[in-house]
């Protein structure tokens, strides 16, 4: 059992807040309490938006040099805090440290995303330049932008939003989930060093800080990461002085095997793509479709790969699966195992969920349930898998289309022009070719359907905390 002995605070104009009420953070391996932390209340808020507001009338006037040179020392700080950063990570998160995207996999990503999204320009782009007119196309910062970050990638999904948002001249409150606020709450210690006051506010607090910020008048734009229920709720409230809004929702992915696939060569990938970070992974693939000539044969080798991964405390360097990250989730888990076993059908692995300290869900793979059944139809957002069996390839496309969510896919076999007309047809923002999960800065990122608004990373997402604002002048 690990208890984090040192205070926590909030950053608000550049100082260092606590709070007499405060929040107990778990460690999701033992149910044990990790640290405390405080807990905003709406006057809290209030002072990180004035002084955010006040702070952006000379944030906006440096030069994006002067502001991107802050964000590579920001950077500098979260590396220079990279132990620290990642057994708070793991206490508070429950990913392995030591996995191949371990904590400290994430908080090294963390400090190089920054690193590059600093060099990002949004340069002004000369429309017209005649003799009748020249005409030129400017990005403006919106003003004080709501960073609202969920629990699966506490320290990487806070820095897609924070390096573009303070690059491009906008003020920040960021607001972690009530159950990973650590990372974020040192890098707003980190943050106080460099930036100045109120340009960078970090605020954790209870379920009502949320709703708090999105309705907040004088924030001018969110950029929320969660799900996609609340993701509606975030647009409705922005709606009410029409702040901009960028949403990453929800997904429920699926990767299509082909029938030239060699299911050893695949099993290892799409096993991590399932179940990496417990398969809490907005991108993860959540249902398995494998063409029929090798279906059992993919299973069984899947299964067998399964049962060799080691699941337990990340902070054992062994671990590579740890526990589900919260209690909510953990039970929700639990439910769609459950509610897969009354229907009858066959588990290949895992299912049987112990009881001891700790939410910990063994890795458990479902043998072709039915395409109406919870655990196809519903983002599981656990280690709980539906493999799958299909014969056709134009079903199995109708298949995975067949939902109201559109983040990623993958599809995997020899024939790359099948797959690349199958990936053509998948309604979704990205698709993988024989590879899982690769993101990088300089690729735009975001849902179709009800899986996002906007996009992040790229150019692209480094606008989406911009106004375009065109200035025409008359020559003659
Ligand atoms: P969540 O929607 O419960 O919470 C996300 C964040 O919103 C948290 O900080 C939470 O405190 C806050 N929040 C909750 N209610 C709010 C409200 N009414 N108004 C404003 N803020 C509110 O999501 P979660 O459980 O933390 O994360 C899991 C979900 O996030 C999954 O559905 C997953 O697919 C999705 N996700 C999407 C992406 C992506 O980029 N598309 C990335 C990671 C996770």
């Amino acid at each position: 059992m690990q208890t984090i002995t040192r205070e926590f605070s909030m950053t608000i104009n550049g100082q260092a807040i606590k709070t007499d009420k405060l929040l107990s953070v778990l460690n999701p391996a033992n149910e044990t309490e990790v640290a405390r932390v405080p807990v905003a209340t709406q006057e809290h808020l209030n002072e990180a938006v004035a002084a955010a507001k006040s702070a952006f009338k000379s944030w906006s006037k440096l030069s994006v040099e002067e502001r991107a040179a802050k964000i590579e020392a920001f950077a500098d700080g979260i590396a220079s805090r990279r132990e620290e950063l990642a057994k708070l990570f793991t206490l508070e998160m429950g990913r392995p440290i030591s996995a191949p995207f371990g904590s400290y996999t994430e908080i090294d990503a963390a400090a190089n995303w920054c690193k590059e999204m600093a060099k990002f320009r949004l340069a002004p782009e000369v429309l017209e330049d005649t003799d009748a007119h020249k005409i030129v196309k400017y990005r403006t910062p919106v003003g004080v932008a709501g960073l609202i970050v969920p629990w699966n990638f506490p320290a990487l999904l806070a820095i897609w939003k924070i390096a573009p948002a303070l690059l491009t001249g906008n003020t920040i409150i960021v607001k972690p989930s009530p159950y990973t606020p650590l990372t974020t709450l040192i890098m707003g210690e980190i943050a106080r060093d460099i930036f100045p006051p109120g340009v960078f506010n970090v605020l954790t607090g209870e379920d009502e800080l949320g709703p708090w910020i999105t309705a907040h008048p004088e924030i001018n734009k969110i950029s929320f990461t969660g799900s996609t229920a609340t993701g509606k709720k975030v647009m409705q409230s922005a709606a009410a002085n029409l702040k901009r809004v960028t949403l990453e929702l929800g997904g429920n992915d699926a990767a299509i095997v082909l029938e030239d696939a060699n299911p050893q060569e695949v099993v290892e990938p799409l096993f991590w793509s399932c179940f990496s970070n417990t398969a809490q992974v907005c991108i993860a693939t959540k249902r398995l479709y494998v063409h029929e000539k090798i279906y059992d044969q993919f299973l069984e080798a899947l299964v067998q790969y399964a049962k060799n991964i080691p699941v337990g405390d990340g902070m054992d360097k062994a671990t590579l699966i740890g526990p589900v990250q919260n209690k909510m989730q953990y039970e929700r888990v639990k439910e769609l195992i459950e509610d897969a076993k009354k229907s009858g059908v066959k588990i290949a692995c895992g299912g049987n969920v112990e009881d001891k300290p700790g939410y910990f869900i063994p890795i458990t793979i479902i043998d072709n349930p039915p395409e109406d059944s919870r655990v196809v139809k519903e983002e599981a957002f656990g280690p709980v898998l539906p493999v799958i069996k299909y014969s056709d390839y134009n079903d199995v496309i109708q298949r995975a289309n067949n939902t109201e969510y559109g983040l990623a896919g993958s599809v995997w076999g020899k024939d790359l022009n099948l797959a690349q007309s199958i990936a053509e047809q998948l309604e979704t923002g990205t698709v993988w070719i024989n590879e899982f999960q690769v993101l990088a800065p300089n690729l735009p990122f975001g849902g179709h359907k009800q899986s996002g608004i906007g996009v992040e990373n790229s150019l692209e997402g480094v606008a989406e905390y911009t106004n375009t604002k065109t200035i025409m002048v008359k020559k003659k």
